[in-house]
């Protein structure tokens, strides 16, 4: 059983007494203290967009969601099965106060969250989320009256919108993709991608899908994850050779990973940078992802003549550092492209609809296209953490071990050296230290991580 409170939202397991796991005492407890939230800073308040994805827990968080924001007073505008960035999309669409989305991403199945929305459909600033927290331990809010109470509106149209609207993306091109013919399969772990990604990839002109895990029944075929160790079923199915290009999506919808027309991983980290490479050769300007994403996207976008940022690790702090340099694209290593032409969220249907673009104009194969980008390997490590260990202490040590080289304190360490680099960041969640590192192979980053973790060992 676990209950995680946090700024980016409440997450918790299903099960359990109360204030062990993600009950109906904690659903509704946080539900009303962030609608106190929004009414603080708006008193005229008075809608929300709820969405969710299809995880079996869904519908009965969506219930207490749903009646505490209505004891709240809140009109609750229900777009039902929706995306992330879906949900994002319909609170600015709809002139909404706010947004729920009622997820817990990439997490299993026993897991569910809330994932909470201002009236622009963006996430809540760190300073707003403990805002909420506070409210929300001091039990500080108040009920409606019985006249006073929201009602529940069913909107289910926006699935067909946010499609349209990604398919009048300037830099979209439906034509060339339908020219293409191209034959393309999607994993969606069998939540609310397998109603929308096929959906999108038949609008966009593509010949043939074939679908895999595209029954939102919650049950997830393998691990949500879109990383490779979770992708084997697509990636066997494509060794064969059936399809030109394999999407995955997260449960959410926010997070993409391309498999290549040989059953290979394009990585996760390289879905940002071709879109990047593409939007950048029509439209330049700035870039930013977070400091543990791939070293690949500031090479790019050098290539470009444009400038490269990174941001803190977190959607909110790279969605402040884009609007902060007018970025035209940025996101995370993760498979999270945000394209502010159409939104200010990670959106794994922008990054299909960008890259099948590019695939078309380009008429290479996936692979082809890979290989032109810059190699480089992330290898993912982690230190445990026993309670005497001083966190702080042992970054500042390694900061000034490596003071010659370049060094960047915004979010944990990154070190980073000409041709590598190694970023430590004391998790939020789990007592453990990161260690990302990225070189030329993954050799060398593995390599680049067991030096550092000798580091940290000595001292
Ligand atoms: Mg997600």
């Amino acid at each position: 059983m676990a209950l995680i409170k946090s700024i980016s939202g409440i997450r918790g397991t299903i099960g359990g007494g109360a204030g062990e796991g993600l009950g109906g005492v904690d659903v509704v407890k946080f539900t009303a203290a962030y609608a106190e939230f929004i009414r603080r800073h708006n008193s005229g308040a008075s809608r929300i967009v709820v969405g969710r994805d299809a995880r079996i827990s869904g519908e009965m968080v969506n219930h207490l969601v749903t009646g505490a924001l209505m004891s709240m007073g809140f009109d609750v505008v229900n777009i039902g099965l929706a995306t992330t960035p879906t949900t994002e999309l319909a609170v600015t669409g709809l002139g909404a106060d706010g947004g729920i989305i009622i997820t817990a991403s990439h997490n299993p199945v026993q897991w569910n969250a809330l994932k909470l929305l201002n009236s622009r459909g963006e996430f809540l600033s760190d300073a707003e989320g403990k805002e909420v927290i506070a409210i929300a331990e001091a039990e500080d809010f108040r009920f409606a009256e019985v006249f006073g109470l929201g009602r529940e509106y069913r909107d289910d149209t926006w699935a067909m919108r946010h499609i349209e609207m990604v398919k009048s993306l300037p830099l979209v091109d439906c034509e060339a993709i339908a020219e293409a013919g191209f034959t393309v399969a999607v994993d969606a772990v069998n939540s609310v991608g397998g109603v929308v990604i096929p959906k999108l990839l038949r609008e966009l002109g593509v010949k043939d899908v074939i679908e895999l895990n595209c029954e939102p029944t919650g049950k997830f075929a393998h691990t949500p994850e879109p990383i490779p160790e979770n992708l084997t079923q697509i990636s066997g199915m494509m060794k064969e050779g059936v399809a030109d290009v394999g999407f995955v999506v997260d449960p959410d919808v926010d997070r993409l990973a391309i498999v290549m027309e040989n059953g290979e991983m394009f990585v996760e980290e390289y879905t940002l940078v071709a879109v990047a490479d593409y939007v950048l050769s029509k439209t330049p300007g700035s870039t930013v992802s977070n400091l543990s994403s791939s070293r690949a996207l500031r090479d790019v976008t050098v290539g470009h003549g444009c400038e490269y940022s990174a941001a803190a690790v977190g959607e909110v702090n790279v969605v402040t550092k884009m609007k902060e340099t007018g970025a035209v694209i940025g996101g995370e290593g993760n498979g999270g492209v945000i394209y502010p032409e159409l939104h200010y969220g990670r959106d794994a249907l922008v990054g299909v609809a960008l890259f099948l673009t590019l695939l078309a104009k380009s008429g290479k194969k996936v692979s082809e296209l890979k290989a032109g980008y810059p190699r480089y390997a992330i290898a993912k490590n982690k230190i445990q953490l026993t309670p005497d260990i001083d966190v702080d202490a042992i970054l500042e040590a390694v900061k000034e071990k490596f003071s010659n080289e370049t060094i960047t304190d915004i979010d944990g360490v990154k070190i980073d050296f000409p041709d590598s680099w190694v970023h430590l960041r004391k998790s939020n969640t789990e007592p453990i230290i990161r260690i990302y590192s990225e070189a030329e192979t993954m050799e060398k980053a593995d390599r680049l991580a067991a030096e550092i973790k000798d580091v940290i060992a000595s001292l």
